[in-house]
């Protein structure tokens, strides 16, 4: 435990400057004095040998495939998350670290592809930790994955009610404990943690906001989010702002006609007819021009 524990305090220390680590970065990590890496160069599933005969880490590689919904893990009837073994032999070494953190109930962390670094093809990751496996489903070849400590695996042959109940509160948590902190932190990645209209640089002050909204049903892809301040974000939301679909910022007009101190003025009126500021360098991570223009549309009805 000791040793995890000093893991999570180093990514812990490591998120506070960056969303995403890559795989160089995650080799950096020292404990008592030696360099580990923390995944492997190639595998998903990795472990600390001197410190541990458990896995430590769970990988899933960034897919940038516009068809398939990102993060899109396997979910079960209880609306758990779950992640596959390596290969089909359920003895094969990798396997076998995993269900030897299982048996042992000990944390591990799960890195979950986010992006690439800029200019290239290098993965980024966001670590989540701790994660728990509660449970092994042979005839499927993978663990049931817990992302709280009150998530627990229900027996074979639980009544359908029960699973049912369950998977409510399931679906909740990993909403909240996984999807959202994921589309975020790949949201605030892509556009270098600020803000698209004023490129304020502060992440406690940054949200990543949806062009369609999550409960229309608008996807939590990057080109569904804009990394927006708290102050851009409240104003597109109440349509104060709207974005067109060539991404230039459009300020209501009977907010243009009111005068009212430096912040009205600043960091909304100016903000009028100006490209935005800040946009992901990777083409197919830009926002959605036909999501754009559809909240545009409602921008223009609202004004
Ligand atoms: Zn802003």
């Amino acid at each position: 435990m000791a040793f995890r524990e000093t893991v999570f305090a180093w990514l812990r220390t490591r998120t506070l400057v960056t969303e995403g680590l890559t795989r160089d970065q995650l080799s950096e990590f020292e404990f008592n004095g030696r360099r580990h890496r923390l995944v492997g160069t190639q595998t998903g599933i990795w472990r600390v040998k001197e410190h541990s005969p458990a896995a430590i880490s769970i990988l899933t590689a960034y897919s940038p495939d516009d068809t398939k919904r990102p993060y899109d893990d396997t979910v079960g009837e209880d609306g758990m998350l779950r992640y596959k073994w390596r290969g089909h032999n359920p003895d094969f070494p990798d396997n076998v670290w995993l269900r030897t953190a299982m048996e042992l109930h000990l944390p591990l962390v799960w890195f979950i592809g986010i992006g690439y670094a800029p200019g290239g093809r290098t993965q980024v990751f966001r670590p989540e930790f701790p994660v728990w496996l509660v449970a092994e489903e042979p005839d499927q070849q993978q663990f049931v994955v817990a992302v709280e400590a009150g998530q627990r695996a229900l027996p074979a042959g639980t009544d359908a009610n029960v699973i049912e109940f369950a998977r409510s509160y399931n679906e909740r948590i990993v909403r909240q404990r996984h999807h959202q902190p994921l589309f975020r932190s790949a949201v605030l990645y892509a556009y270098e943690r600020k803000c698209a209209v004023c490129r304020l640089p502060f992440p406690e002050l940054l949200d990543a906001a949806h062009i369609k909204p999550d409960s229309e049903g608008g996807p939590a892809k990057v080109t569904n989010g804009l990394a927006l301040c708290n102050i851009h974000h409240g104003a597109f939301d109440k349509q104060l702002i709207g974005i067109s679909p060539d991404y230039v910022v459009h300020v209501r007009h009977s907010v243009l006609e009111t005068f009212d101190g430096p912040t009205l003025q600043h960091a909304i009126k100016e903000m009028h007819g100006e490209r935005l500021r800040q946009l992901p360098h990777a083409r197919h991570e830009r926002p959605d021009r036909d999501l754009l223009a559809e909240r545009f549309d409602a921008f223009q009805q609202a004004s």
